[in-house]
């Protein structure tokens, strides 16, 4: 292809020397390369040769062979030149047959050098246009040709993944499934897409998860939304999906992927069913170690012993009793994954089941010279439906936390409220505190703040997970104020339910 920028090669081909010398002079100033030719053959044989030129400025009356015939070969050979009739006033008749024979334009002779220069021009800017459209027709096919092949290589690659791929519009139709998804969803090989997600997934979990995200994309266009699809055969799939969006972040649909994650599961499965098993065999000899030792040290505290041997055998007592907790600590949370927190419904009056957990810790805050009060905002609480275990687990979890982590002196209150169909439990001291960087990590398992006030006091890490796990499987909330020896407020909220099955 021709640049467009390139000067256009104008070949005259007149037997007048004083015209080929005369046009070649003004076409070299408006920036054409000139060649010139006196006889018909000439002219054609310098065609021949050079495949630059494309425009002809032509003579009709010639020796030898003349302009017309010259023209139809030129027609014949090169269809893209452009022809520019030279011609006397004598033979306008034979101009215009030239025209018809697909002659550009003609110049009547004599000439002003104006009027070449305005022809030659004409031409020229035509010629160009055409090189344009060309370069713009070359890129546009290369275009759609690229766009063809990375769509072609995307389709490719989409097809390939090892993970089920959908893509649903707004409406939560299916637009797209590889082949990858289908195995999964045990859908026929050569199903079609178009169809709306609870025709494909019977799992109304999943197709509220689809239609959330697609509602969601206003509000949190970059969240990544997740949920455990379980199939009747008892695979498990995590879908991980986000809203499709435009460059203006108007939602197109949605992305989903599925990654199969039975064999996880079964080992998670495996894990607990262990760690309970474990947990429940060490139970029972290591509370009679620890009774015994106790009888033990009741004994030597009557006869006399070696302070020494006091020390080792209470130290022993201590780490047994550290084991045991430990111990409830790992059932608590294996009974939290088994589902067992929501296993046992009954109506448990709060106030009352709080009133019994600091009866029983009283005793401790004694000997800490602590103040554990419990207030009750609000009259007539009526009672709340779940296992009662699961509630004497979070709350006594919470205060026991709060004791331990509040020096002597400190005071510890528990209060409780019924505000809009929920009961709304605050466990406050003014202990340690906890620095805000810490507060989204105590939640997680084994973790503990390890500041000059906490060092010294024994735990496992397992308190607080255990109790923001029964909480979230009641339904409720847990959050917490507090700041770094600024004491601390864990507030739970449990919504009433009627029915605590029922979603
Ligand atoms: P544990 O008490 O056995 O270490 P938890 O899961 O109950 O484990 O608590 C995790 C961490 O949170 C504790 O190690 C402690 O640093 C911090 N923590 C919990 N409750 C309080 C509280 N009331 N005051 C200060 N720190 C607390």
């Amino acid at each position: 292809m021709k640049s467009i920028d390139k000067d256009i090669h104008v070949l005259i081909i007149d037997d007048e020397q004083g015209i080929r010398e005369g046009c070649a002079r003004i076409l070299s100033r408006i920036g054409c390369d000139v060649s010139t030719a006196s006889r018909g053959e000439e002219g054609l044989e310098i065609l021949e040769k050079t495949s630059d030129i494309s425009i002809v400025l032509l003579d009709l009356k010639m020796p030898g062979i003349d302009g017309m015939e010259v023209l139809s070969r030129i027609r014949e050979k090169y269809q893209q030149i452009m022809v520019i009739i030279m011609t006397g006033f004598a033979t306008v008749e034979t101009a215009i047959q030239a025209m018809k024979q697909g002659a550009y334009d003609f110049i009547p002779k004599p000439f002003e050098p104006d009027h070449v220069r305005l022809v030659v021009n004409r031409a020229r800017e035509k010629i160009k246009l055409t090189w344009q459209t060309e370069k713009l027709t070359l890129e546009r096919q290369r275009t759609l040709l690229d766009l063809g092949t990375e769509k072609s290589r995307l389709t490719g690659i989409i097809e390939a993944l090892p993970n089920g791929v959908m893509v649903t519009n707004t409406q939560g139709q299916v637009v797209l499934m590889n082949p990858a998804l289908k195995r999964q969803l045990a859908l026929p090989k050569d199903l079609k897409s178009g169809m709306p997600i609870e025709a494909l997934v019977e799992d109304v979990g999943f197709q509220k998860f689809v239609h959330k995200i697609n509602e969601s994309s206003l509000i949190n266009p970059d969240e990544i939304y997740t949920y455990e699809l379980i199939l009747p055969d008892h695979k498990y799939f995590l879908a991980r999906g986000r809203p499709v969006l435009t460059g203006d972040k108007e939602c197109m649909g949605v992305v989903i992927i599925l990654i199969n994650i039975t064999a996880m599961k079964v080992l998670d499965q495996l894990k607990s069913e262990f760690v309970a098993k474990v947990s429940h065999e060490l139970r029972s000899p290591l509370s009679t170690i620890h009774e015994q030792l106790a009888v033990v040290l009741n004994e030597l505290g009557q006869e006399k012993s070696s302070d020494k041997q006091e020390h080792l055998l209470s130290r022993a007592k201590e780490k047994t009793q550290g084991l045991i907790s430990l111990i409830g600590d790992l059932l608590d949370l294996s009974r939290i994954e088994a589902g067992a927190a929501t296993q046992d419904p009954r109506p448990v009056q709060v106030e009352d089941l709080l009133a019994s957990i600091v009866d029983f810790l009283g005793a401790r805050t004694k000997r800490k010279k602590q103040k554990l009060t419990l207030e009750k905002l609000s009259e007539n609480i009526p009672p709340f439906i779940a296992d009662p275990l699961s509630l004497e687990s979070i709350f006594g979890n919470l205060i026991t936390n709060a004791i331990n982590y509040t020096p002597e002196d400190g005071t510890i209150t528990v209060r409780i409220q019924y505000v809009n169909h929920t009961i709304c439990v605050d466990v406050q001291d003014t202990g340690f505190g906890i620095d805000p960087k810490y507060h989204a990590k105590i939640f997680d398992r084994f973790y503990r703040v390890k500041d000059k006030n906490t060092r010294y006091v024994t735990g496992t890490g397992l308190g607080l997970p255990i109790v923001k796990g029964l909480v979230d499987a009641l339904g409720g909330k847990i959050s917490l104020e507090s700041a770094f020896e600024g004491g601390t407020t864990f507030h739970v909220v449990l919504p009433m339910k009627m029915d605590i099955h029922s979603e």
